[in-house]
């Protein structure tokens, strides 16, 4: 609006100039007309038929008309009020030479136009006197003042309308926000299952698709969170009950045998044992889950580690009877966090042991592409049916609890192994026939990226 308003003050001033222009040169059309006639009529030697002559010509557009004589004295007046008095102003002795001066002024108020009366018979540059017509601003001021007003009136009505739409429009603008900004203060208290229905244009249906991918994922994670706190809490009681259930055997049989006591203190042992194990995978896969931990990468050989870790479960192998072969393509050198990538190795092929028939086989192979390393981890084991084979990797997911329990099995291993390996931005998988074994497939890059290299 305030350009608005500095541009119709602009072209008001522009019209005024041109108004005046126009004036001007109507005016001197007019003085022409009139200097011209005095002499043609040969009236410009005469003042009683100047006068008579231009006492009629008032229907013509200027306030006053003044005819002076060759010495500048006032001959004819039309407001009678300077008959014989000398003006001898500047443009008056300037007209009397000849020259047609104009002059026009807002200040003043009038609108100057000065024409020489030539004689026909005079010798040239001869002039006989002077028509002089002047006018104020009026009309002008007039004209403009109705045109200022009318666009005035339309500016403030626009104005008002602007200020209406405006509001109005704002207000439907802003509504999808007041909405959102209600539902985070409800996420923000506790509601993870509030959802939003936004309706608008397109961004703001994707914010509002956004927001509520966002409460989905955010309920999503909460219920898990849930559900790991339930299992942490069972799998720490369990050990606890036993214990409970052993010490109070005990302390009901006062006069229980020396033997007794010796067998339920090593079952209280082994139970206290088992809860130790649990607590320290809870601990390990809480430290990979941790987001700022960061990966402690080293050049690391693959072939010698794979080796390492199968010489240390060979003792565990043995006492089934499992042989355990590995196959190595090529020499695989890798930039890991050798300490994570040995705790997912380890995992796979204490499982591929644990649940391995006896006298069964592993069979472990390494290989790598000029991208990534490969590690396959093969047994002879009891398989996995197909429903489980894609929950081992959940955190206490247990195919056969009782079993895995005998084995000592948290249903952590293959969590940690899982989430040491996304770590690496590798991936896991496992594929299995029941009866027949089990074949895990792991792989990872070779080379971390530029960025996170920098980083550390
Ligand atoms: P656990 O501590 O019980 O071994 P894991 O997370 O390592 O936990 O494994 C989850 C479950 O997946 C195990 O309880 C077992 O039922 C199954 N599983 C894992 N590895 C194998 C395998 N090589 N052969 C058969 N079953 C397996």
């Amino acid at each position: 609006m305030i350009p608005l308003l500095l541009l119709t003050n602009i072209l008001f001033n522009t019209l005024e100039n041109y108004y005046v222009a126009e004036k001007i040169k109507t005016m001197r059309r007019q003085a022409n007309i009139i200097s011209t006639n005095l002499t043609v009529k040969g009236l410009d030697k005469d003042s009683t038929n100047i006068t008579e002559y231009a006492s009629k010509l008032e229907s013509y557009e200027y306030e006053r008309m003044l005819i002076l004589d060759k010495r500048g004295y006032v001959v004819y007046d039309s407001n009678q009020r300077d008959v014989d008095k000398a003006y001898a102003t500047e443009d008056v002795i300037d007209t009397l030479k000849g020259n047609t001066p104009t002059y026009s002024s807002r200040e003043e108020d009038i609108i100057k136009v000065l024409v020489p009366i030539i004689p026909t018979d005079g010798k040239k540059g001869e002039v006989s006197g002077v028509t002089l017509l002047t006018s104020t601003y009026a009309d002008i001021t007039k004209t403009i003042n109705e045109q200022k007003s009318v666009s005035y009136m339309i500016m403030i009505a626009l104005f008002i309308l602007i200020f209406i739409l405006s509001y109005y429009f704002s207000g439907i603008i802003t509504k999808p926000f007041k909405r959102l900004l209600v539902s985070i203060n409800k996420i923000t208290d506790g509601n993870l299952d509030e959802k939003i229905d936004i309706k608008g244009n397109y961004e703001i249906e994707e914010i509002g698709t956004a927001f509520n991918h966002m409460t989905d994922k955010l309920e999503r994670i909460d219920e898990t969170r849930r559900q790991f706190v339930a299992n942490v809490s069972h799998e720490l009681k369990t050990p606890l009950s036993s214990v409970k259930v052993l010490a109070e055997s005990l302390l009901m049989q006062p006069d229980a045998p020396k033997e007794l006591y010796k067998e339920f203190f090593e079952d209280i042992s082994q139970e206290i044992e088992r809860e130790t194990i649990i607590i320290d995978d809870l601990l390990t896969l809480v430290t990979l889950d941790k987001k700022e931990n960061e990966l402690n990468v080293s050049e690391t050989n693959l072939n010698i580690l794979v080796e390492s870790i199968m010489k240390r479960l060979k003792p565990l192998a043995d006492i089934k009877g499992v042989e355990m072969v590995f196959e190595s393509y090529r020499e695989v050198i890798a930039e890991v966090d050798k300490t994570k990538i040995a705790l997912a190795i380890t995992n796979l092929i204490e499982n591929a042991i644990k649940y391995n028939k006896e006298y069964g086989s592993i069979m472990v192979k390494l290989n790598s592409d000029y991208k990534n390393a490969r590690l396959t981890v093969e047994d002879t084991g009891i398989g996995i049916p197909e429903d489980s084979v894609n929950k081992v990797f959940q955190r206490f997911y247990r195919v056969d609890k009782t079993r895995s329990r005998e084995t000592g099995g948290t249903g952590l291993g293959l969590s940690i192994t899982h989430q040491a390996i996304l770590m690496h931005q590798g991936f896991v998988r496992c594929s299995s026939q029941v009866g027949i074994g089990t074949t895990f497939e792991m792989s990872i890059p070779l080379r971390r990226p530029l960025a996170e290299k920098n980083e550390s």
